[in-house]
């Protein structure tokens, strides 16, 4: 068979043997696009099955997590973790609490982690978890003992050197510590690297909350400077206000440019002087409101419910909320408006077709499994202090993530000229890069 036939009939495979999964079927399409060189050249892949194994998770646990709310109800909700692949160590990836969360988002998120995690270099497999639970108007008893149920299934699964947890949507520091203090005492050890996330003072490191935000923002700063740009004195424009976007924010502003509009999921906020960061952080945080509030809150800021963000003239744009929230014709007003460079802090944010839309006009494009690389990063960064019990300062562990980023970004490009791509192809750069690494391991460690 030749190679894009094979690679045809793996993703047939994966539609078949996964039905209604739409985004996993996505994420994996986008990977397998990227293939045919590689396999082109590396034969013994293709032949001892790599991508047929790679595509089926090593494991998949779906659970029950029944809980009781406080007007004394028994809730029910349905947990996930897919183990997705341990080729470069333990299963890596966070818990995402959201309405949304089933086994395709998990799996497609889990997909996404593997190439992800090898492209950091660190040694980290893939995996990713989370459950349809909703956060949103939930108080804080309430979220402790989903995440003392939660856990009461999960920790069975879970260890330093099995699978290590973190955050992702809806699950942060708050969330991590509940997780941990149930972990602790089911199991009755003090095992740091269960979980990482975990807030400073306790076995947390610093920079781990920043760390995504800030990664996607150096890695936008690197594609810049390639053209000789930079982000002084620039239109930014971040999708989001959770915890990837208030970073992106943070960072941006340190480097000179001026976030203009971020958004939630009620709609978006525009403030010409650049969006001030400790009053959105008390909006989002303190009081887990609306971004509207801001809008209240300031006079020179203006809040929408119609439109999206992609409305907002910018230079460059950093989706930070979801997958799938810039479509095509988001994508089409960007570039209209000039749009520079995009870099992905959200986990596929942008649909196929804007993709498309992007590269074919030039912008420079940094798909997430590279640019929000920060935050699993820090992430193995936090495992090491853990397994070292120590704990670095925020200086050297922000100056470890810089280098892990300038090491994804010059990847990606070397990649992508070595197989025939230009060294802007940050796509395919980063999909080939990191297939490579997975690949090379589980082809020395056997047929497992
Ligand atoms: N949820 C984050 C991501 O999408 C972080 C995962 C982690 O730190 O393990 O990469």
């Amino acid at each position: 068979m030749n190679v894009s036939a094979h690679i045809e009939a793996v993703y047939a495979e994966v539609c078949r043997r996964n039905p209604g999964e739409a985004e996993f079927h996505q994420a994996a399409a986008e990977v397998l696009e990227s293939l045919a060189p590689a396999l082109e050249r590396h034969p013994e892949y293709a032949d001892t099955g790599i991508v047929e194994r790679l595509v089926e998770p090593e494991r998949q646990l779906i659970f029950r997590v029944p809980w009781v709310d406080d007007q004394g109800a028994v809730q029910v909700n349905r947990g996930f973790r897919v183990e997705f692949n341990s080729a470069l160590g333990p299963y890596k990836g966070g818990l995402r609490f959201h309405p949304s969360v089933n086994l395709g988002i998990v799996k497609f998120l889990g997909f996404e982690q593997i190439f992800k995690n090898a492209l950091t270099g660190m040694a980290i497999g893939g995996g990713k978890g989370g459950a349809d639970f909703d956060p949103k108007g939930r108080s804080d008893g309430e979220i402790m003992r989903f995440c003392q149920s939660f856990m009461t299934e999960l920790y069975r699964h879970l260890g330093e050197h099995t699978d290590v947890p973190a955050g992702d949507i809806g699950v942060g520091g708050r969330e991590i510590g509940y997780l941990f203090g149930q972990y602790r005492r089911i199991t009755n050890r003090y095992e740091s690297g269960v979980l990482t996330g975990k807030p400073v003072g306790w076995g947390g490191s610093h920079v781990r909350t920043e760390a995504t935000g800030y990664g996607a923002v150096y890695f936008a700063q690197e594609m810049l400077a390639t053209r000789g740009q930079n982000f002084e004195g620039r239109r930014v424009v971040v999708s989001g206000s959770g915890n990837v976007a208030l970073y992106a924010v943070e960072k941006v502003h340190a480097l000179g440019g001026r976030v203009v509009a971020c958004s939630d999921s009620s709609g978006y906020l525009v403030d010409e002087d650049g969006i001030d960061l400790e009053l959105l952080k008390q909006v989002k945080e303190v009081r887990r409101e609306r971004v509207s509030a801001y809008a209240e809150a300031k006079r020179t800021a203006r809040f929408s419910a119609r439109g999206t963000v992609y409305d907002v003239a910018c230079d460059i744009a950093l989706p930070c909320a979801t997958q799938n929230e810039v479509r095509c014709e988001d994508a089409v007003a960007l570039v209209k408006n000039g749009i520079l460079a995009v870099a992905e802090g959200a986990n596929m944010p942008c649909t196929p077709e804007a993709v498309r839309v992007f590269r074919e006009a030039g912008v420079l494009f940094g798909p997430g499994k590279a640019a929000n690389a920060g935050g699993v990063a820090t992430s193995a960064l936090e495992m090491q202090q853990n397994a070292a019990r120590d704990s670095w300062s925020f200086e050297q562990t922000e100056s470890r993530l810089a280098e892990v980023m300038r090491g994804v970004h010059a990847e990606c490009r070397t990649t992508a000229e070595a197989y025939g791509a230009g060294p802007e192809d940050y796509v395919f750069g980063a999909n080939v890069a990191g297939f490579l690494r997975v690949a090379r391991a589980m082809t020395a460690q056997g047929v497992i």
